[in-house]
């Protein structure tokens, strides 16, 4: 494994370095083409003068020495090999090292070989005399002084560039790989907070780099869905000890009592112990059921129910006990609404909504309604009660839940009405919300597919 920035470093320099190649490849290619053609061009234009002076030269039957300088200042040049001859006779030669004057042109070494210069033949006529000026230019345009002082400068110049562009990628990868670590860290630091359930010190992430804040917030979420797991279980462990620790105290309580002969086994001490008892078994009624729908669910029967028939018996059921408690009963119920369902589970359900709704509401109304959109049947029972705390909203269809102020009036249930009722509504394939404000009431609304 490498480190993020030493990777970023490799593929910088790695690219930076098959950049730079080819760009040196390419220009020195380039620029000997170009040269090629300049120094042709340049080499005719310097024998033509090479000629004029050599022409000048004879017709002023200059002595030896001005040969011999002239010649020497073009070896100097050293970019030619000249030689001249008098119809046959050799006159002189010329090289880059060695000049020879006279007859013998053997004294003459030649210095550049036959493919590596071009040679350019020249006849002219002085006083009726012929003569041939041979001129050996050399190919290699790193023959030249100049050229080759031009061609070192460039590569100076290329090798500036290299140093300073292997640097420049080396301060951006690491740039680069401290904007990409910054993130990939609080992300790995959040992951350990996940492991060790520290929910509390989970950071946000904020970065430019779309796929890594994505998977962030993914992060995130999942932990707060693991917090709200853990909280459930937490809030369902004190939950369960509380309802299960109540009626066992109170029984046991009432039969120490009775033992040490404080209580008499009497019928009113007798019907203390059997409520307790009957609270006991409703509980276990009530999770046995759930359990049963929570892994049966499949094998529920079903029938084509007209929900509306339904929550209209259920609502004249409930109207007397509403009324008796001052509350103002509202139904808005339309008519033949159908769906596919367990006629006694759904029932069962909304039975359990309606009776929390007059449970917990002292003033105002209760209003049952069934509305259809396109195809989904909409139960909405809504009432004026003590609603439910923001805090608790989470937690109200989860069992053995109740609100505090639920748990201190005894209202007598166990907090496994709404999570039975969900299990049924889920059960359906259909869904359940609640919508509460603390002290001005709730609406439950549940969704159910109408029957095709
Ligand atoms: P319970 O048998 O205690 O009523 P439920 O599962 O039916 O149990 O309800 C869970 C808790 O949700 C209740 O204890 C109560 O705190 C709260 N709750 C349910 N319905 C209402 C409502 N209509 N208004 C206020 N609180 C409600």
């Amino acid at each position: 494994m490498t480190k993020l920035n030493a990777l970023f470093a490799r593929y910088f320099i790695g690219g930076i370095i098959f950049l730079l190649v080819i760009i040196i490849l390419l220009s020195n290619y380039i620029t000997t083409i170009f040269f090629t053609d300049f120094l042709t061009t340049v080499n005719l234009k310097s024998n033509e003068a090479i000629i004029d002076n050599i022409q000048g030269l004879l017709i002023n039957k200059a002595p030896t020495g001005f040969y011999k300088s002239y010649l020497k200042t073009v070896a100097n040049e050293g970019n030619a090999e000249l030689t001249l001859y008098k119809g046959d006779i050799h006159v002189f030669s010329s090289g880059p090292e060695t000049v020879a004057l006279g007859p013998n042109e053997k004294m003459y070494e030649k210095v550049f070989k036959e493919d590596e210069a071009t040679l350019y033949t020249y006849k002219f006529l002085i006083e009726n005399e012929e003569f041939v000026l041979k001129i050996y230019r050399v190919n290699d345009i790193r023959f030249i002084k100049q050229n080759v002082e031009y061609l070192n400068r460039t590569n100076l110049m290329y090798l500036s560039v290299f140093i300073l562009a292997v640097a420049f990628a080396i301060v951006l990868s690491l740039l680069l790989a401290k904007k990409f670590n910054q993130p990939i860290l609080t992300i790995r630091e959040n992951i350990n907070y996940i492991k060790k359930g520290k929910y509390k010190n989970i950071k946000k992430t904020t970065t430019k780099a779309r796929e890594l804040q994505e998977l962030s917030n993914e992060i995130n979420l999942l932990a707060a869905s693991k917090e709200q797991e853990e909280n459930l279980r937490k809030r369902l462990s004190s939950d369960i000890v509380h309802e299960l620790k109540t009626p066992i105290t109170a029984l046991s309580a009432n039969l120490e009592a009775i033992l040490d002969g404080i209580y008499k086994p009497d019928q009113e001490r007798i019907k203390v112990l059997l409520d307790q008892t009957n609270r006991l078994a409703r509980l276990v009624n009530g999770l046995s059921k759930l359990t049963i729908l929570e892994t049966n669910a499949e094998h529920m029967s079903v029938d084509k129910i007209n929900l509306s028939t339904m929550l209209h018996d259920i609502f004249v059921t409930f109207e007397p006990s509403i009324k008796e408690k001052g509350l103002q009963s509202i139904k808005n119920i339309k008519n033949d609404i159908y769906i596919l369902g367990n006629e006694d589970k759904l029932l069962q359900s909304f039975v359990n909504i309606i009776s929390n709704a007059l449970k917990y509401t002292e003033y105002g109304s209760i209003t049952v309604s069934l509305e259809k959109t396109m195809n989904q049947a909409v139960v909405t029972i809504t009432d004026t009660g003590i609603g439910i705390d923001e805090k608790d909203l989470p937690f109200v269809f989860e069992r053995f839940y109740r609100s505090d102020i639920s748990r201190s009036r005894q209202t007598g249930g166990a907090g496994i009405g709404l999570a039975i009722t969900k299990a049924v509504i889920a059960a359906h394939d259909g869904e359940i919300a609640v919508n509460s404000v603390k002290g001005q009431g709730s609406t439950f609304i549940t969704t159910l597919d109408l029957v095709k």
